[in-house]
């Protein structure tokens, strides 16, 4: 390999590199190094304080996770991606905006396959290379941020200065001796917002995220039942949440997505609470197929709506869509929904 491409200038081909990517939709593309041992220590420490929750896959792996060498052999540097996602259609949106992006997982992964075979008609030759996107232990914030792609805010989001943070990630760690990139200035200056607006107060201080605490987590990773003290700030939230990035001016000054490489949203994703509350499990299985929803089960599904209806104020048709599932046949959605049903009674 190395014999073959001996005479490239590599400055010259990082930079056509990166501009071939922009046709497959990433917007800003970085090169990092191999070299995370700054970030190794925050990170055990931030599992020994069980900060992860019980996001137990975050423990596996760590001599690959911080060596990527290891991960996949002969790799030199590599190439990190990002493409943007529309922002929430209207604030305070129940479900979170990367959810609304139909089949994401599956497209970027082909966009960046179509990338590589691009990066090989450039170089002539095969190099080797292994595309990673939200798969694999793979520190993939901290590379974004080693490459230029954007700052890690207080968030613990990789924010871009002109996409803001809804972005997805996306690597290709390729066996190429490209020079690497330096991180971009970090921009979060005096600001709090998103500390400040964490309904859960999850951001225990800048850069440190309680996944316990996090509405995401809580309603995407966990299972069994969301501790009661922290239902009632978890407010209409049923999948995911975009409080903090909504908080973030950088996100409210973002440039507008000329073309995107996504399908449209999904349309169900703007039904009521109740109207999505009394899906069956089959209308959940098909509806969710494809979309990042079908990540949680349907017991889960019932679980945060009955949480988010409890948080609704009162009306009719929330406790009705309520008192139909009083008698579900899952002990998990009963206690949610009788937490609920008190709630509102509360509200009225
Ligand atoms: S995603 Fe929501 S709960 Fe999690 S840190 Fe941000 S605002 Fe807080
Ligand atoms: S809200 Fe402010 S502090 Fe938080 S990530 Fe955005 S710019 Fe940084």
């Amino acid at each position: 390999m190395q014999k073959i491409i001996h005479n490239y200038d590599f400055t010259r081909l990082a930079h056509d590199i990166k501009q071939a990517g922009k046709e497959y939709g990433f917007t800003k593309i970085g090169i990092a190094d191999l070299n995370l041992s700054q970030t190794e220590k925050y990170y055990q420490r931030w599992i020994a304080n069980g900060l992860h929750g019980s996001m137990d896959y975050l423990k596996n792996y760590p001599e690959k996770r911080f060596h990527p060498e290891l991960l996949y052999p002969e790799t030199l540097c590599i190439i990190s991606c990002q493409i943007p996602y529309p922002s929430p259609v209207k604030p305070n949106h129940p479900i979170a905006a990367f959810a609304h992006v139909p089949d994401y997982s599956r497209l970027i992964h082909s966009q960046l396959k179509k990338y590589v075979k691009k990066i090989i008609n450039i170089i002539n030759c095969v190099p080797k290379v292994r595309v990673f996107s939200g798969s694999g232990p793979v520190m993939e914030k901290i590379l974004a941020s080693k490459a230029g792609v954007g700052w890690i805010g207080k968030n613990t989001l990789v924010i871009n200065d002109k996409f803001g943070s809804y972005c997805f990630l996306g690597e290709l760690f390729i066996n190429l001796p490209l020079p690497c990139d330096a991180p971009t200035k970090n921009y979060c200056g005096n600001c709090t917002k998103c500390l400040d607006s964490c309904p859960t107060k999850a951001i225990t201080r800048p850069h440190e995220l309680d996944a316990r605490r996090c509405i995401a987590y809580l309603t995407i990773e966990h299972e069994g039942p969301i501790p009661l003290e922290l239902r009632p700030a978890i407010g209409n939230r049923i999948f995911g949440c975009d409080i903090c990035q909504e908080a973030c001016p950088w996100n409210q000054t973002r440039a507008k997505l000329n073309a995107s490489v996504f399908n449209p949203a999904t349309e169900f994703l703007h039904d009521k609470l109740s109207t999505l509350f009394l899906w069956s499990e089959e209308a959940f299985k098909v509806k969710a197929k494809g979309s990042a929803i079908g990540r949680i089960s349907y017991e889960n599904w019932l679980r945060n709506i009955a949480v988010a209806l409890g948080n609704s104020a009162y009306s009719q048709e929330n406790k009705q869509a309520l008192e139909m599932r009083k008698n579900h046949s899952s002990e998990l959605v009963r206690e949610h929904v009788d937490w609920a049903l008190m709630r509102l009674q509360n509200h009225q």
